[in-house]
């Protein structure tokens, strides 16, 4: 039996010491699957909807959990810097869209010789990077730009 990523989420919760009630596998569902960065009221209105008795502190303690054992990640918007969404995996870095909150994940990027040449001129042994890019998705750039590409 393989197991799905939501079963897997609920045993590294349980593992955490948080017992596994309808609301949080609600909410451990809801951020599998969500492809839009989500913030803890979203995340309880939409939870309600499966759970009418969901209470908003389980919300927030259990994507602080999420987000403790890097299965969430806290992303920042403009507006709003308590969005969370499903961490990236392996290296895999974040495209998010600054007007709806849409998220894609990528891969490939090509630091290697930047990260060598800033190394070398600021004498810091690199240990990581933190990248994550903003812009529009297809469905919020506005339809005027589009038409003139085309052109
Ligand atoms: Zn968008
Ligand atoms: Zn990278």
């Amino acid at each position: 039996m393989t197991v799905t990523e939501t079963e897997r989420w609920l045993e590294l919760l349980e593992q955490k010491g948080s017992r596994i009630t309808g609301p949080r596998k609600a909410i451990v569902e809801l951020m599998v699957d969500a492809d839009h960065a989500l913030n803890p009221v979203d995340v309880f209105d939409r939870a309600r909807v499966k759970y009418p008795k969901m209470g908003l502190v389980t919300v927030y303690r259990t994507l602080e959990v999420l987000s403790d054992l890097g299965l969430v990640e806290r992303v920042h918007q403009a507006d709003d810097c308590h969005m969370y969404l499903r961490a990236a995996q392996g290296h895999e870095h974040l495209l998010i869209c600054s007007c709806c909150g849409k998220a894609a994940y990528f891969s490939g990027d090509d630091l290697g010789m930047l990260i060598q040449r800033i190394s070398m001129e600021s004498g810091f042994s690199i240990q990581g990077h933190w990248l994550q890019l903003q812009g529009l998705c297809q469905s919020c750039q506005p339809k005027k730009i589009q038409t003139q590409q085309g052109e």
